[in-house]
């Protein structure tokens, strides 16, 4: 059985990507790292819309915690394997650079980038082998595209995840496992519930921020059999909110 592993599918984007995958019936491993309680709600949502799923509890930015959930998932699924890999955990710890702690630039490196190189290395070799079009989106961001003020540890890991995707391609595609990356705008989630949005939706040409339903759209069919020769790629979703 091809299982897809969502990294923070317990809320926000990740969430509405694990619905839409479930409702294509593919079974789906919400990982979360702390918020218990909505990890529950997505997976009883993914089941009473007629899917299947199981938490997967671990830290992204901590390589033992990585390991030690994997390889125990491995070892209770002998007959399955992760085919589709969305790394979508993040966070923002927004600061103008001087007076950012030091600890906030790196826990939003870490989350964001160095989680991308754990569960994705963790992960690869067997998507490799199986010759099976293994799929990776990495979650980007506009920021990572434009830089943004006030985020220089968000946009310097979303733009080092960018350039993972593009090298990380060329690495995979002989074995047709594509790696691509999709840079959200502002979608209304958790990360950006405290955001002026009255102000900012005027920034959008659009008039509005974008649903997690839509990101989702797009990373289902980056996922999918139909996008088997797109690879490297950086699919903008922001409303025409370009650079
Ligand atoms: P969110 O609502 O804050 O949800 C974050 C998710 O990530 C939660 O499921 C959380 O788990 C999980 N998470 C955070 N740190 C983790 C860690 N160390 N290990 C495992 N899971 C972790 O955020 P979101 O808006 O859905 O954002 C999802 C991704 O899209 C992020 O990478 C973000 O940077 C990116 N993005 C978002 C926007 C936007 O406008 N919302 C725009 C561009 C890019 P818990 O529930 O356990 O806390």
């Amino acid at each position: 059985m091809k299982y897809a592993l969502v990294t923070g599918g317990s809320r926000g984007l990740g969430r509405a990507v694990c619905l839409k995958l479930a409702s294509r019936g593919i079974p789906v491993i919400i990982n979360y790292v702390s918020n218990a309680a909505a990890a529950e709600q997505t997976l009883a949502d993914v089941c009473a819309a007629g899917g299947s799923g199981e938490l997967l509890r671990f830290d992204v930015g901590c390589e033992d915690e990585v390991e030690q959930a994997l390889a125990a998932w491995q070892d209770s699924h002998p007959d399955d394997y992760i085919a589709y890999l969305v790394n979508n955990a993040g966070i923002r710890r927004d600061n103008l650079m001087f007076m950012m702690p030091t600890e906030d630039w790196h826990a939003v490196i870490n989350a964001s980038l160095n989680g991308f190189y754990y569960v994705t290395k963790r992960l690869l070799p067997k998507m490799m082998q199986r010759r099976h079009g293994g799929r990776i989106v990495n979650m980007a961001s506009l920021s990572g595209i434009k830089g943004m003020a006030g985020q220089a540890n968000y946009s310097a890991a979303k733009a080092a995840l960018i350039g993972a995707t593009k090298a990380l391609a060329q690495e995979c595609a002989a074995r047709a496992v594509t790696v691509n990356a999709v840079a959200p705008g502002f979608i209304e989630t958790d990360m950006t519930a405290e955001l002026p949005v009255d102000e900012l939706r005027k920034l959008v040409p659009m008039n509005r921020f974008g649903r997690p339903e839509e990101v989702a759209a797009l990373v289902d069919f980056l996922l999918s059999d139909e996008a088997a020769y797109i690879t490297g790629e950086v699919v903008s979703i922001n409303g025409g909110l370009y650079t």
